[in-house]
């Protein structure tokens, strides 16, 4: 019998498994993934996800592989450039998912947290008042596995099992607004920014430095055109790029190194994250379109946050669904502007967006 049973061992269950069994539970964590394994994700973050890797004795761990620390954010909008300095002490960086994640999965186990890969969970437990106790699953050999928890967490991702076994609803929706292509490239000439290039009516362009001297590069459209984008993805991504002056020459002589990586958009939404025996964190309770790239900052903070929470019902400072409720309440009024302005930038170059960051670079040149 765990505490609880985690499933899902990436940027939102692996730090709630090591924070977890850092405060002494028994925490079991599983994924259907073995580890390193690359996700469809980019992965840019700076501020808040790196205090918090910072606090976690993982920043340095993320930092001592080959990295590029970027100078900052340059969002170019119709040949217009704003270019937004990183406040405070910390870097800005796109990790690969292939390190960032084993980092994750190998604190979990540091600290305690047993951690099974290659372990698909199929069917939530139930006891005889309905709360969820555990969990049923198979290994990757097919064998069949069962365990039980005080509570199940699904931090499994947008596709969560968990949620759609338990019929969560979802509120605050917002409709799928964009789709992208991207790969990794070596060759990139003075990769030192992470880039966006927009251009009304065409679509958009990113590049982000990464490990290596790889950066992530791909392209973004209406997610009305995915299925004319999905049928040649890399010359959609390449023409893409080749229309904005900005990347266009130092992208000339790149090469591709890895396989294309593409979606075709998704809902955004908040889900209630707990009930009766479970919870939900990460992805699978809170989803945005990538576009502001918040979704690893956002897994992290929630993990924390729902470690509190459960700690403080478990050793009983607080009845456990009031700590519960006080999660949710946290994460949804942290995350409301933040949910709104991802949904004006992944609309591209409208008027709202141009006069958003005209003012935000105003803001920034009067605070210099
Ligand atoms: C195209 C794209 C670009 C993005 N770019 C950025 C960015 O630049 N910056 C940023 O901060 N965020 C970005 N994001 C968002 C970020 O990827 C997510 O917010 C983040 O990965 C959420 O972490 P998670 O742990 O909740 O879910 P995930 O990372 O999706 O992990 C879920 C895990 O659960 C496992 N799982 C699922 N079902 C089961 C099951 N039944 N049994 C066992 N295991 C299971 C999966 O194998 C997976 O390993 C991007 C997302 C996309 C799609």
């Amino acid at each position: 019998m765990y505490d609880a049973i985690v499933v899902g061992a990436r940027c939102a269950g692996s730090p709630l498994g090591m924070l977890l069994a850092r405060r002494g539970y028994r925490v079991l964590v599983v994924d259907r993934a073995t580890f390193p394994s690359g996700t469809l994700s980019t992965h840019a973050f700076a501020g808040d996800a790196c205090e918090r890797l910072d606090r976690w004795g993982l920043l340095d761990k993320v930092l001592a592989t080959e990295i590029t620390h970027c100078k900052g954010l340059q969002m170019h909008v119709d040949g217009r450039l704003f270019e937004m300095a990183i406040p405070g002490p910390y870097p800005l960086i796109a990790p690969m998912r292939t390190i960032l994640d084993k980092i994750l999965v190998d604190a979990a186990r540091e600290a305690g947290a047993e951690v099974r890969e290659g372990f698909s969970v199929q069917e939530l437990l139930r006891d005889s008042e309905g709360a969820v106790c555990g969990v049923r699953g198979q290994l990757a050999t097919g064998a069949p596995v069962t365990e039980e928890a005080r509570m199940v967490v699904g931090a499994d991702g947008r596709n969560s099992f968990v949620a759609k076994a338990l019929a969560v609803d979802e509120y605050n929706t917002l409709p799928a607004r964009q789709i992208a292509y991207y790969s990794y490239w070596s060759g990139f000439k003075e990769a030192d920014y992470i880039e966006f290039h927009f251009k009304t009516g065409f679509g958009a362009a990113m590049v982000f430095p990464t490990n290596d001297g790889l950066v992530c590069m791909g392209g973004g459209w209406p997610v009305s055109e995915f299925e004319r984008v999905r049928e040649d993805p890399e010359g959609h991504v390449l023409r893409q790029i080749a229309a904005f002056p900005a990347i266009a020459e130092r992208a000339k002589d790149c090469k591709r190194e890895d396989r294309l990586w593409g979606w075709s958009g998704y809902t955004s939404y908040y889900r209630k994250p707990f009930g009766p025996g479970w919870a939900l964190v990460g992805d699978a309770g809170y989803l945005k379109d990538p576009t502001l790239g918040q979704g690893i900052n956002d897994a992290f903070r929630d993990a924390e946050y729902l470690a509190e929470a459960l700690d403080a019902g478990w050793s009983g400072r607080e009845p456990l669904d009031e700590a519960l409720a006080a999660y949710q309440k946290r994460r949804d009024t942290e995350t409301g502007p933040i949910y709104a302005l991802n949904d004006l930038m992944s609309q591209g170059p409208t008027p709202e967006l141009l006069e958003f960051l005209l003012n935000a670079a105003q803001q920034m040149a009067q605070a210099k």
